[in-house]
C-alpha cells in the first residue's frame, strides 16, 4: 500500500491507473479507523479496480473547536488497518495540501438537508463536509465513493451535492458497524469512560425498541414518544433528538408509509457527541463485529 501526502503524487499514481485502463474507488476518513471503516474499505475492494482511503480530518467541519482539538489520531496503526482491508493507496494531504491557503467552506445549501437535526444542531458542520468532499472527489476522481449509514445525514448531503456537483461519482451507502454490545461504532467513542460507554448503550437500545414497535405494527408516535422520554431519563445522556425521517430527505416522517426510513437520534454522554439510527423496514439486521 502506497502512502501519498501531496496533490502531485497522487495525480501520478491517478495517470498511471488512468493509462493502464484501471478504475478505483473512494473512501474518504478522518482517521482514527475501527471496523466500521474496514467494512467500507472491504466493500470498496470488492468493487473492480483500486482503492484509495483519504485521512484527513477536516477542520471546517468542526463547529466545536475542542471536538477538533481531541479528535483522536493513530496514522500508523490506521494504516496497518487500511492495508489489511484492502486499501491500495493511503492519501493523507495536509490542510494547506488540500485547501491552497484558505482553509475555508462556502455555506451549503441542500434544502431541508442542511437545516435539520445535524445541521441545526451542529452550525457549519454540513459547510465543512460539502467543501471537503467537493474538494476530494475534484483531486481523486474516483469512479465510486463509499460513506457509512452511520452518518446517515451525510451521507444524503453528500448524495445530493454528487448529483449536482460530481455526476460521474457515484455514491454507495455501506452498512452501519455495531460492536457487539449493540453501540454504533465511532472513533470518538474511545473518549468514553467505562461507565459513559453503558450510559450511550441507551441509545442503540431505544432505537431497537421502535423498531420493534415498528415490525409489530404498534403506533410508532407513541413508540417514538416513549423512547425520547426514556432517554431523557437516562442520568448522565443529554438527548439532542430523537426523530423518524425519510432516509433520503430527511422530512420528519411522523407516519411513514413510503420507504426508506431510518430512526435517528443524537445525544451528547461525558461531553462526547454520540448519533446513531436504524432503518425501519424489513431489510436484513445491522452486521455485528466481534
Ligand atoms: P469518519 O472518519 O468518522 O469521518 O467516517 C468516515 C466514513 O466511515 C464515513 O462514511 C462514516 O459514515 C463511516 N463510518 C464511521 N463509523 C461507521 C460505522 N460504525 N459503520 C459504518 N460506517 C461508519
Amino acid at each position: 500500500m502506497e502512502k501519498i501526502h501531496l496533490i502531485r503524487d497522487w495525480e501520478v499514481r491517478k495517470n498511471l491507473w488512468r493509462e493502464a485502463g484501471i478504475p478505483w474507488q473512494f473512501v474518504p476518513t478522518m482517521g482514527a479507523l475501527h471496523e466500521g471503516h474496514a467494512s467500507l474499505i472491504r466493500m470498496a475492494a470488492e468493487m473492480d479496480g483500486r482503492v484509495v482511503v483519504s485521512i484527513f480530518v477536516n477542520p471546517t467541519q468542526f463547529n466545536d473547536p475542542a471536538d477538533f482539538e481531541k479528535y483522536p489520531v493513530s496514522f500508523e496503526l490506521d494504516c496497518e488497518l487500511a492495508a489489511e482491508s484492502g486499501a491500495d493507496v493511503i492519501f493523507a494531504p495536509s490542510a494547506h495540501e488540500i485547501y491552497g491557503g484558505h482553509v475555508h467552506a462556502e455555506p451549503a445549501d441542500f434544502g431541508v438537508l442542511t437545516k435539520t437535526f445535524e445541521a441545526a444542531h451542529r452550525p457549519g458542520h454540513f459547510d465543512g463536509v460539502v467543501a471537503i468532499v467537493d474538494r476530494l472527489f475534484q483531486v481523486v476522481e474516483p469512479k465510486r465513493a463509499v460513506f457509512g449509514e452511520k452518518d446517515l445525514q451525510q451521507i444524503a448531503v453528500v448524495k445530493a451535492m454528487a448529483v449536482l456537483q460530481h455526476p460521474e461519482v457515484e455514491v454507495i451507502m455501506a452498512p452501519l458497524i455495531r460492536d457487539t454490545d449493540g453501540l454504533a461504532l465511532s472513533s470518538r467513542n474511545v473518549r468514553l469512560s467505562a461507565k459513559g460507554r453503558q450510559t450511550a448503550l441507551a441509545l442503540s437500545q431505544s432505537l431497537i425498541r421502535v423498531q420493534e414497535s415498528f415490525k409489530a405494527g404498534i403506533g410508532l408516535g407513541s413508540a417514538v414518544e416513549e423512547a425520547r422520554r426514556w432517554l431523557q431519563a437516562q442520568e448522565g445522556l443529554n438527548l439532542a433528538y430523537l426523530d423518524v425521517v425519510h432516509t433520503n430527505t430527511f422530512e420528519s416522517q411522523p407516519n411513514p408509509t413510503q420507504h426508506p426510513c431510518h430512526v435517528i437520534c443524537a445525544a451528547e454522554v461525558e461531553g462526547v457527541r454520540l448519533i446513531d439510527n436504524i432503518v425501519l423496514s424489513k431489510r436484513p439486521e445491522p452486521a455485528i463485529v466481534s
